[in-house]
């Protein structure tokens, strides 16, 4: 099946007892047995729940995996993933990443004896240089958050594959619709289902999909022994979502490219990131990656204090000033102050996150209002 039939139809399937076409909310924590240990596969909801079966099958579904599972946030399966290592591991990351995944990464996972190694990976090849026999993992993201860098994925595996690591991809940032990294090598795919996923910021939550039967077993395993699983309320608001996401991603794609160009030669604006334009530095990777390039972009003001960029963020009558990103309504951010405030000032300068950048999510509204709020913002 091609992406938009799997995204309305994938896991789905009529209720065998009423017919219904909508796969219903099971708002149960537990299931009726005939006799201790017979059931019909559904013993306690932390573990399975039909709704959130029927979402993970169509999640997995989306990146071309064979298992999916859903968490209660991006960070709920972050947190899994981490907990296939144990002391004394060690895992190789990028130095640009979202700020609650390097948070997760160095103040909770380095107490519990994991050690990360923050990377430029630009040039692939530097992970052999830091590849020693306690190195477990190699976690990318890719395109990056806020800069918009691109990671070569299909290289990065080589060289994983070569060292018997394990590649993890959080792909938030592209959605299925533009990228799957399993395609290319990646073991587990990671998404915050928050953004574009879900797509209507009204849900947090959090997914993995893999290929290999005995990784999906030990991260079922994590996932019901912590206990990080949605309800089948946020089940459903999502597989909902999704029927729909191969739209919205088409109309974000259009929309950012339309910002995009509006902004490069915007006298107020330094630079710009978007992996669109031919002049990207990786643009041919991301090109070669992806199907398109997204309706995430970020811009440094030029000559812009903390205090013109506050003045200009606080600005906007469409875009809305927040946190978070790829839902249907455009918002903007200062990643500085909101997205990236736990990453100390300096790591985050050294990764571009300056304080007169600003990071837009480009929505779906009419392309004509969100860039006369842009022209009328920055002037
Ligand atoms: C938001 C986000 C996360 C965390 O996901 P939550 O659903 O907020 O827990 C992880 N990675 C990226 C790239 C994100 O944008």
């Amino acid at each position: 099946m091609k992406f938009a039939t799997k995204a309305i139809h994938a896991g789905q399937h009529p209720d065998p007892s009423t017919g219904a076409v909508m796969t219903p909310i099971y708002q149960t924590s537990t299931y009726w047995q005939k006799a201790p240990g017979d059931n019909q596969g559904y013993e306690y909801s932390r573990g399975t729940n039909p709704t959130r079966k029927a979402l993970e099958d169509c999640l997995a579904a989306l990146e071309n995996a064979k298992f999916g599972l859903a968490f209660s946030s991006g960070m709920g399966a972050t947190d899994a993933v981490m907990k296939l290592l144990k002391p004394g591991d060690e895992v190789i990351t990028g130095n640009d990443l979202y700020g609650g995944s390097y948070r997760i990464f160095t103040k909770i996972f380095a107490n519990y004896g994991i050690k990360f190694h923050f990377l430029n990976l630009h040039d692939p090849e530097i992970i052999n240089e830091y590849v020693n026999e306690n190195t477990k993992m190699v976690w990318i993201e890719t395109p990056t958050n806020p800069t918009m860098q691109v990671v070569d994925i299909a290289a990065i595996s080589k060289i994983v594959k070569a060292k018997n690591l394990m590649l993890v991809v959080d792909n938030t940032f592209a959605s299925p619709y533009l990228q799957n990294p399993i395609d290319f090598g990646a073991d587990i795919v990671m998404h915050s289902v928050t953004k574009y996923i879900g797509g209507h910021s009204d849900v947090v939550m959090g997914a993995l999909m893999m290929n290999d039967e005995d990784l999906y077993k030990r991260l079922w395993f994590i996932y019901n022994s912590c206990g990080a699983t949605p309800g089948p309320m946020d089940s459903f608001f999502v597989l909902r979502g999704i029927k729909t996401l191969h739209l919205r991603m088409k109309a974000h794609c259009e929309n950012g490219r339309a910002v995009a160009e509006f902004l490069k030669d915007h006298p107020k604006v330094e630079r710009i990131f978007w992996p669109g334009f031919t002049d990207h530095p990786n643009h041919h990777i991301a090109a070669n990656q992806m199907r398109d390039f997204g309706g995430m972009i970020s811009i440094v003001l030029k000559g812009a204090d903390l205090q013109e960029t506050f003045r200009i963020a606080s600005n906007f009558k469409v875009f809305t000033l927040a946190e978070s990103l790829g839902g249907v309504e455009s918002l903007i951010n200062h990643p500085a102050t909101m997205t990236h405030a736990s990453i100390p000032k300096e790591t985050r300068e050294a990764a571009g996150v300056v304080d007169n950048l600003l990071r837009l999510s480009v929505g779906v509204e009419d392309i004509e209002d969100l860039l006369e709020d842009l022209k009328n913002a920055l002037s």
